[in-house]
Parts: C-alpha cells; structure tokens; sequence
C-alpha cells in the first residue's frame, strides 16, 4: 500500500507541474488581452468629434473590460484549483485533520513511532507526520502514540482558557495558607527594602551636621547631641538590614516551600490517575513519556512560582514604592 501510495504520489508531482503550467498559459492569456486593451485604448477615437458625450461612457466600457479579463483569469484559476485539490486521508484516531501523503526534501520524525523517514503523512497545518509503517498498521487504534483506554481510541478534550485557569485554581488551593505567608514575606522585605535608602541619607546628614557642631565646639552640648542621633540612625539601619537579610531567606524559603509542595501533590495525584487508567492506555503510551510527565514536566510546570512570581511581585512593589 506504501508502493502504492508512493506511485500516486509520483504522478500528483507530475500532475501538479501540469496544472502549474496550465495556471501560467492562464495568466499570459489574460496578460496578452490586457496589453491588447491598452494599445486598443491608445489608437482608439471612435466618433468622439461628432458625439463628445460618447467618450466618457466608452472609456468606463474600456475601463471594464480589463476588469473583466481579470475576473475571469482568478475564476479559471479557481476552477483549475478546485479540480486538483487532493482528498488525502482522514483518519481521525490519528489525528483530526486530513493527512497528504509527501516525500519531504529530509527525513522527519514520526509523531507516532519516533521514527525517521522522509515519506511522511503529513499534516502541514499542525506539522504532524506519521510514517507509513504506523499508517499502514491494520488496526489504528493498537500503535503506541495513540490515547486509547479499553473501549478503543480516545479523543483528547477541548479545553477552554477558563477551565484551566479553574484548574490551576484548583491545584493551587490546598497550599493557599502557606502562600500567604510567603507573600506577608515578601511584602515585609520589599518595604523593608524601600526604607534603607532613607536611612543611608539620614546617616550623612547626622555626619554633616555633627561635623559643623563639634568643629565649631568641641564641648557643647549640640556636639554631643548629634553624635548620639549618628549612632542611634546607625543602630536602626544596622537591625533593617539584617532584619532585610532575614527576610529574603524567609521569602524564597517558604517560595520554594510552596512550589515544592504543590509538586508532590499534582505528582501524586498524576499517580494515582495514571493507576486508574485501562491497560490498553499503557499499550497507547510510551513508558518514557509517562515518566517524563511525572519528573521533568511537573518541575517545569511549578519552576514560575518559584521565581518568576516572587520576582514579580517584589518588582511591583519597588515600583509602587
Ligand atoms: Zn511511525
Ligand atoms: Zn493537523
């Protein structure tokens, strides 16, 4: 059936270098006429000295004509179309669009097996490709690649945007506490760290200023004043930075607390699903993908929280600040 296939292909190639041709002997046609119509329109009197009004209406005529001729080129170039267009095949345990069968410039990878090869059937909406051998399988529904429980293929759901933000809701709820406290960190941290410029500006002003009073006297009471005010500016900016420091740690400790959580908790809930499913699902699935959703998916999935949105928000606040 591949043979076969390749062979239609083969003469599809052929055929369509014949309809290319066609196309074009259609575009010099109708170029030729408009070129006509041109050298017409520039010889062409007509009795324009005895009737005036006549050469506005046989311009507009002129005028149409090249319309015309255009109008009639794009409807023979539908026609050509309509007639070639290829059926390709419909397989919708595969996939839900129609599939061409195609000898690719390189060989590709089969979305089914992993194979390479360069005769696919192929999808070019979704770049899609099934090797021949995974199209021919007698059964389509007994190939790994395939969702499928007991009762045969599976089709993959439909999934608005509100439905997963209802998801992620979902996931994220149990550990709402925790990320609170989290989110109290960062806030705390973010003020904390709006206020420290304030309090280096206050440290240089206390130096000015008890400069000029223990210069002037060495004894005065203004001397002595201002020293403790610089030591007592110096004791707060002290304790903020350190209470800053703390935290920090705090803040991406109880973030990562939080993404970790939620990952053991989606993990072990993936598990349990993936338990409960038919045996003919773990014939459809590759071992390897099953395990690659558990491990390196779910990391992906909770690595935002852990820092692009502590991140964020500290910047937002910054910003507001
Ligand atoms: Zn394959
Ligand atoms: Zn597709």
């Amino acid at each position: 059936a591949a043979q076969r296939h390749l062979s239609s292909h083969l003469r599809k190639v052929a055929a369509d270098t014949r309809k290319n041709v066609a196309v074009g002997a259609i575009f010099a046609v109708s170029t030729l006429s408009q070129v006509y119509i041109g050298i017409k329109c520039i010889s062409f009197t007509g009795e324009w000295q005895a009737h005036p009004h006549v050469m506005s209406a046989q311009g507009a005529l002129l005028g149409l004509s090249v319309l015309l001729v255009n109008v009639e080129a794009w409807l023979i170039n539908r026609l050509v179309n309509i007639f070639t267009a290829e059926e390709g095949f419909y397989v919708p345990e595969f996939h839900e669009h129609r599939l061409f069968f195609t000898k690719l410039p390189g060989a590709h990878v089969c979305d089914l097996c992993r194979a390479n090869s360069a005769l696919m059937y192929r999808c070019t909406v979704c770049d899609w490709d099934a090797c021949p051998a995974c199209f021919q399988r007698q059964d389509k529904a007994t190939g790994e690649g395939v969702l499928r429980g007991d009762k045969g293929v599976r089709m993959t759901a439909e999934v608005g945007r509100w439905t997963y933000l209802r998801r992620t809701m979902h996931l994220v709820w149990p550990h709402i506490p925790l990320f609170l406290v989290a989110l109290a960190c960062l806030a705390a941290n973010a003020a904390a760290n709006l206020f420290l410029p304030n309090f280096q500006g206050n440290i240089f002003d206390h130096v000015i200023s008890a400069h000029h009073a223990c210069s002037a006297d060495e004894r005065a009471d203004d001397c002595a004043s201002s020293k403790r005010s610089f030591y007592r500016t110096v004791q707060i900016y002290l304790v903020l930075s350190v209470a800053i420091g703390l935290l920090a740690t705090l803040k991406s400790l109880s973030f990562s607390i939080v993404s970790r959580r939620i990952a053991i908790w989606i993990r072990k809930r993936l598990f349990k699903i993936m338990l409960s499913q038919d045996i003919a699902f773990f014939d459809g699935m590759r071992t390897g993908d099953l395990q690659s959703r558990v491990s390196e998916d779910i990391s992906q999935m909770v690595l935002p929280i852990q820092y692009s949105l502590s991140s964020f928000l500290s910047n937002v606040i910054l910003l507001l600040g």
